[in-house]
């Protein structure tokens, strides 16, 4: 089975689009969901959180304090690049393993920080989401109800898109004057023979 990564930076529509491959009979794994879900579950992330900062980021029922994390990591890179760390390899163990478990011709994993992490090293195949940065703002303040100033602050945390498009094998153009699900259709096709050649190889 063919391994493939999306990718995108916020705001770019990597959800949107892997709704569409979703809809099409591919399963997909999102990594921010797994992430949040192994930091209540995961008894390694548990230990490494509480070790790096402190039993407050539990609360007393034993669930993640989300709110307390963020408020310790984000305004400090370090901090944010420790809790990386931690998350990052149990993430990608565990996605692999989801992989595993998939009957379809390929799988697609969904992830912003997919290259950051260097996840990308245990894909076949990396597809790549991109819109204009003005674009991907105003989408952002009006999905999340946050500024423009929030948003671009988000963004200096993740590689340029530019730079991350290099990356990727397939990109799709999601700038709202390309019309996106036939750029999915024919991906798709181009996916399904790629893991066909690979199957009778
Ligand atoms: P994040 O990294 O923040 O999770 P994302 O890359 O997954 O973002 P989406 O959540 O798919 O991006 O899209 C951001 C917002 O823009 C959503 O509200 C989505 O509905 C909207 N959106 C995405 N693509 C389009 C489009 N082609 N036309 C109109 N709205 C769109």
């Amino acid at each position: 089975m063919l391994r493939v990564g999306l990718t995108g930076g916020i705001g770019s529509g990597k959800t949107t689009v892997a709704h569409i491959f979703e809809m099409l009979g591919i399963p997909v794994y999102y990594s921010d969901d797994a992430a949040k879900q192994l930091m209540n579950t995961d008894p390694e992330i548990r230990r490494l959180l509480t070790e790096e900062f402190g039993n407050d980021v539990y609360t007393a029922q034993g669930l993640l304090n989300r709110a307390h994390l963020a408020s310790l990591v984000f305004p400090d890179p370090q901090k944010l690049a420790r809790l990386n760390a931690i998350t990052h390899p149990v993430t990608i163990a565990d996605s692999d393993k989801w992989m595993h478990r998939q009957s379809t011709p390929y799988a697609i994993k969904e992830a912003a920080l997919l290259v950051e992490a260097g996840a990308d090293q245990y894909l076949d195949f990396l597809i790549g989401v991109t819109a204009p940065e003005n674009v991907r703002i105003e989408r952002v303040m009006k999905r999340d109800g946050v500024s423009a100033e929030q948003v671009r602050h988000r963004m200096q945390r993740q590689m340029p898109e530019e730079e991350k498009m290099k990356r990727c094998h397939a990109v799709l153009h999601n700038d709202e004057q390309t019309l996106l699900i036939p750029q999915v259709l024919q991906l798709h096709q181009q996916l399904l023979e790629k893991a066909a050649a690979i199957a009778s190889s």
